[in-house]
């Protein structure tokens, strides 16, 4: 009796598990194989383009077991989605083999992100025994490139960018051994089969392998700028400390004031530098990889070239990603190369330079030398932003280290094609419950970019095996995005979708948000409204079906379009304009303003000529950052409201005894006060600013009062971090009491925080502060970016929710 119910319990049986996910190019193959050897089961496994196929047979109870550990001890790189399994019928058979690649119509499977070289791999990499010492692509299954060499799936290496590259017998070997950690890892490559490092100077000098290395190195101790070939593309590298060198770079790249990322060899060089909190250490030396922004230690420490971000109490750090960069900054037992600047290799607003001979050409007015390499890149892809708010990460753009990992969706779509927005672009495509974002392209003007935007939407197609039915863009009218969905719509029904919806709908989707509308706040530089404004300051009660205005910025003149924007004094002097405050010499802006471009400004805001109404929040910053005197004319997207918050940030706004002396304000200011707004002129120890709002459908919030008060502030010496204090905090109030006002009248308690305005972390970490504190439920961006980076999500689901709709 027991022997045969132990004969019931070990009877053999065999069965099937499909593995969908991230289950490709991440070791998941080797690792099954692992599994089902340790267990003593026979079967095979394969990747197919629907996922991973496997089929064990063997005793219940190991079988039972095997399918335990597959979605318990996956592998580090690997995210399974979900587990079919089937019975089959036990046919006998000896061995576990991992078969070739099967291509089958219809299904896919998501390609993995670039990830960062492994610890076990920078081992190697510094030890004079190993065979890889200093071979600068080292890789395994547990790290090195990925979505930038992946030509199509099933990902295998005929279907990346080292297909060019036979593997030698020695890697051979190890590829077809499961016991070895490079067991069927499609990257990897040895000296003896792999890539070459090649250095080529301005001066027509050439180097290769290790030779080469060494030739950039000195030339970048000479101070020089070299070109640096990355995994997404050339990088343009100088020695961080040298404001020579990286003052050289950035006239040359025409760069304006706009920080410049760096490079350090670990962590402890970064602790040099930054203060950095545990979330952002784990993000710095996670397989992602992406530039953090944190703050600058004040004062003593490694002094970086002023040059490096001038002004600017925040800096974008990295760690080294690649083997070439970890040579290049010195390996562990090396001396350490001090930090370099590495920015993206283009003219300011163009691609990055990923291809060869582009680079070579376009490169040339920059460098003094380029250190490259024969492994094509077979998609442009820049280094992600991201910094820490609140304990989470903020996304600032997401691009290498996580592109193409899909967002899942809260509901299933039809294969859609959302183009995004002309700033910051991204593209995104979605089907199913999965949407898959581009890399970063850039901003959509000029024909390289529209150039980059076509490669990256073909190159995510072919990833995810998605081809678009319906489209989904902006509803701008002028937006080249748009205007390239139209021209490739093909007949295809293309929906626009309105920009301040989007951004809504994005951060909705990737909170996986599907219980009715919430209360979506929208604060951003630019978007085309329904009514031909410009909008940026909305409260949209909004789902993904559609939104109702149900509050927003007071409209003020934008004199000039792209002169409003690049000049914020412009913007300060229609927003004191509006306020009804005089333009006295004593105002930062007026003084900014020469008096010809003073006059024309008078008359356009007086007649209107050549002004769009706009009720955009980003730009109320900028008109404040100027009104402060911090910031009066920009050389990249949102400056002086970057600059403001920097000032703004850990100071107290109650501030008394930080303010100095006062003089009374104005009786005339007084008098026209709005009803909310206290604590103008010297009187009052309450110094909070407040909109005021007026009743209506939509709400309007009028920033007249906290002009008024902050004039008076700066009138009574109340320091400009104070005074950018209290701004902030006017805002956090502003958005709290327009929630409380929906709430009242819709009793809706879900607050969105959406738009590129809440990229500000003492804006978002404030706002969901109070929020909470209020009973709402906060949902925020982790996953895309607040700022147009984000759109496409958004795009996606609102126009695959309408076609449902239709349909
Ligand atoms: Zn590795
Ligand atoms: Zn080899």
């Amino acid at each position: 009796m027991t022997r045969a119910h132990g004969e019931l319990l070990d009877a053999a049986v065999r069965r099937r598990f499909v593995v969908r996910g991230l289950v490709q190019g991440v070791g998941f193959r080797p690792f099954v194989h692992a599994a089902a050897t340790g267990l003593a089961l026979t079967g095979s496994v394969r990747n197919e383009s629907g996922g991973v196929v496997v089929e064990v047979e063997g005793p219940d109870r190991a079988v039972g077991e095997f399918a335990r550990v597959l979605r318990a001890d996956a592998p580090p790189l690997a995210l399974v989605d979900d587990v079919e399994v089937t019975d089959l019928a036990p046919r006998g058979g000896t061995g576990f083999t991992i078969d070739g690649s099967r291509r089958r119509a219809g299904g896919r499977t998501p390609a993995a992100p670039d990830a960062a070289t492994c610890a076990d791999c920078l081992r190697e990499l510094a030890d004079p025994a190993d065979r890889r010492y200093r071979h600068p692509f080292i890789s395994c299954t547990n790290c090195g490139p990925r979505f930038t060499i992946i030509t199509d799936l099933p990902y295998d290496r005929p279907a990346t960018t080292m297909a060019g590259f036979p593997l030698c017998p020695a890697c051979a070997g190890e590829y077809a051994d499961p016991a070895d950690r490079r067991f069927h890892a499609q990257p990897i490559a040895c000296p003896a089969c792999g890539p070459r490092l090649e250095f080529l100077g301005a001066d027509g000098s050439t180097a290769a392998g290790d030779d080469a290395l060494a030739a950039a190195r000195a030339l970048l101790a000479a101070g020089g700028v070299v070109a640096v070939k990355g995994l997404g593309g050339y990088h343009l590298a100088c020695i961080a400390t040298d404001e020579t060198a990286v003052a050289t770079l950035r006239r040359r790249k025409r760069r304006g004031d706009k920080p410049f990322a760096v490079m350090v060899r670990d962590l402890a060089a970064a602790h040099a530098l930054v203060a950095v909190d545990p979330l952002s250490e784990a993000l710095l030396t996670g397989p992602a990889r992406p530039i953090v922004l944190l703050p600058r230690h004040a004062g003593d420490g490694p002094a970086l070239a002023p040059s490096v971000a001038p002004g600017n109490p925040d800096l974008g750090l990295l760690l080294p990603y690649t083997p070439v960069h970890h040579l290049l900054l010195g390996l562990l037992d090396e001396p350490a190369s001090p930090p370099l600047v590495m920015t993206s290799g283009n003219l300011g607003g163009e691609p990055i330079a990923h291809d060869d001979a582009d680079a070579r050409v376009r490169l040339a007015p920059l460098v003094d030398g380029w250190l490259g390499h024969d492994r094509p890149i077979a998609v442009p892809c820049d280094d992600s932003v991201v910094r820490v708010v609140d304990g989470a990460v903020l996304p600032l753009r997401r691009s290498r280290g996580y592109a193409p990992l899909p967002v899942p969706l809260p509901f299933p779509v039809r294969p859609t094609l959302a183009v995004g927005g002309d700033l910051k672009n991204t593209c995104c495509l979605g089907s199913g419950r999965s949407a898959w974002l581009s890399g970063h392209v850039g901003d959509m003007d000029d024909l390289a970019t529209l150039a980059a935007f076509d490669t990256a939407e073909r190159h995510l197609e072919h990833l995810t095996g998605v081809t678009p039915e319906h489209l989904a863009a902006d509803a701008h009218p002028r937006y080249r995005s748009r205007a390239w969905a139209v021209r490739h719509a093909a007949g295809r029904p293309l929906r626009a979708v309105q920009h301040h919806h989007a951004h809504v709908a994005s951060v909705l989707a990737e909170h996986g948000h599907t219980v009715g509308p919430v209360i979506g706040i929208a604060f951003d530089g630019t978007g085309y409204g329904t009514d031909g404004a410009v909008w940026g300051g909305e409260v949209l009660v909004a789902d993904y079906r559609g939104f109702q205005r149900f509050a927003h910025l007071r409209y003020v003149p934008l004199p000039g379009g792209d002169a409003a924007v690049r000049r914020p004094y412009r913007m300060a002097l229609a927003h004191l304009h509006a306020a009804g405050l005089a333009w006295d010499a004593d105002l930062p802006p007026v003084a900014a303003c020469p008096p010809v471009e003073r006059a024309a400004l008078a008359h356009q805001l007086t007649t209107g000529l050549g002004c769009a109404p706009t009720s955009s929040m980003g730009r109320l910053f900028d008109a404040v950052s100027s009104l402060l005197g911090i910031r009066h004319t920009v050389d990249f997207e949102a400056q002086a409201a970057i600059e403001l918050e920097s000032r703004s940030r850990g100071v107290d706004p109650a501030g008394e005894e930080l303010a100095g002396p006062r003089r009374t304000a104005p009786s005339s200011d007084r008098s026209r006060r709005g009803c909310r707004s206290s604590g103008e002129g010297a009187a009052g120890r309450n110094r909070a600013y407040a909109f005021r709002l007026v009743d209506g459908a939509p709400l309007v919030a009028d920033p007249g009062p906290v002009l008024r008060a902050l004039v008076a502030d700066l009138r009574a010496g109340v320091p400009v971090e104070v005074a950018g204090a209290r701004f902030h905090a006017a805002v956090v109030a502003l958005v709290v009491e327009l929630a409380r006002r929906a709430r009242a009248e819709l009793t809706l308690d879900t607050v969105a925080l959406s738009g590129g305005v809440f990229g500000n972390a003492l804006l978002l970490a404030g706002a969901a502060a109070a929020l909470r504190a209020d009973g709402f439920t906060v949902l925020r961006h982790r996953r895309v970016p607040p700022n147009d980076g984000g759109l496409a999500l958004g795009q996606l689901v609102v126009a695959a929710t309408l076609q449902e709709e239709e349909s």
